[in-house]
């Protein structure tokens, strides 16, 4: 069966992605199957770019097939910020926590109690024979400066789906019906079923 690496050390975003592929007819593996990989460089100006940097870096480390995603927030009232700086906004060691409060202290300084926002996610797939395939998804939303749920990860509690409710009080399965890394998973299901039939 043909095998293909979820390459990604977010654990989160592994369970969302393997949840997703569950039906596709090939073994999922992801990084943690393997020993000592090093960090891809992501120095992409876009998430597009990013996640074809991590694909084919992660390609030629395993060997395999790999489906790399980036993905982040954009703030409308931060200029689209944090954006590919999603994961380190607080920092080189930033995590959940930090860029969290980060968001918080950015919000703060322009007086801004909510905001429009999105997340944004690119999906890149890189073969062994050097096929790329590159998929997209978005999901609106607003940034508002209450946390409320315990689910998801990242920026999720702070993500208003609407006036109530935030992306850290849904499931995992309800999350990939309606997010960004859901919407361009299942256009990367799509292409990739003609080619694993
Ligand atoms: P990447 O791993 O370099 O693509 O960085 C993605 C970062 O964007 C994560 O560390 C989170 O901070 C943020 N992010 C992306 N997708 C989500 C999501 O579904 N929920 C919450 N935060 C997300």
């Amino acid at each position: 069966m043909k095998k293909i690496v979820l390459a990604s050390k977010n654990l989160d975003k592994v369970k969302e992605m393997r949840l997703a592929l569950k039906d596709l007819p090939v073994e999922i593996l992801s990084l943690a199957d393997f020993a000592k990989i090093p960090d891809a460089i992501e120095d992409g100006a876009t998430f597009e770019e990013n996640a074809i940097i991590k694909a084919k870096f992660f390609c030629k480390q395993t060997g395999l097939a790999c489906l790399a995603d980036d993905s982040g927030l954009e703030v409308d009232a931060l200029g689209g910020l944090p954006g590919v700086h999603s994961a380190r906004f607080a920092g080189y060691h930033a995590d959940d926590n930090t860029n969290n409060q980060k968001l918080l202290d950015e919000m703060k300084k322009i007086c801004a109690a909510e905001s429009n926002a999105d997340y944004r996610c690119a999906l890149a797939f890189v073969d062994t024979d050097g096929t790329q395939i590159l998929t997209q998804g978005k999901i609106e939303g607003k940034i508002k400066t209450v946390a409320k749920g315990s689910g998801g990860f990242g920026y999720d509690p702070y993500f208003y789906l609407d006036e109530s409710r935030t992306m850290a009080e849904i499931s995992v399965a309800e999350k990939n019906k309606i997010s960004h890394r859901g919407a361009a998973l299942r256009e990367m299901i799509l292409k990739l079923k003609g080619r694993f039939r």
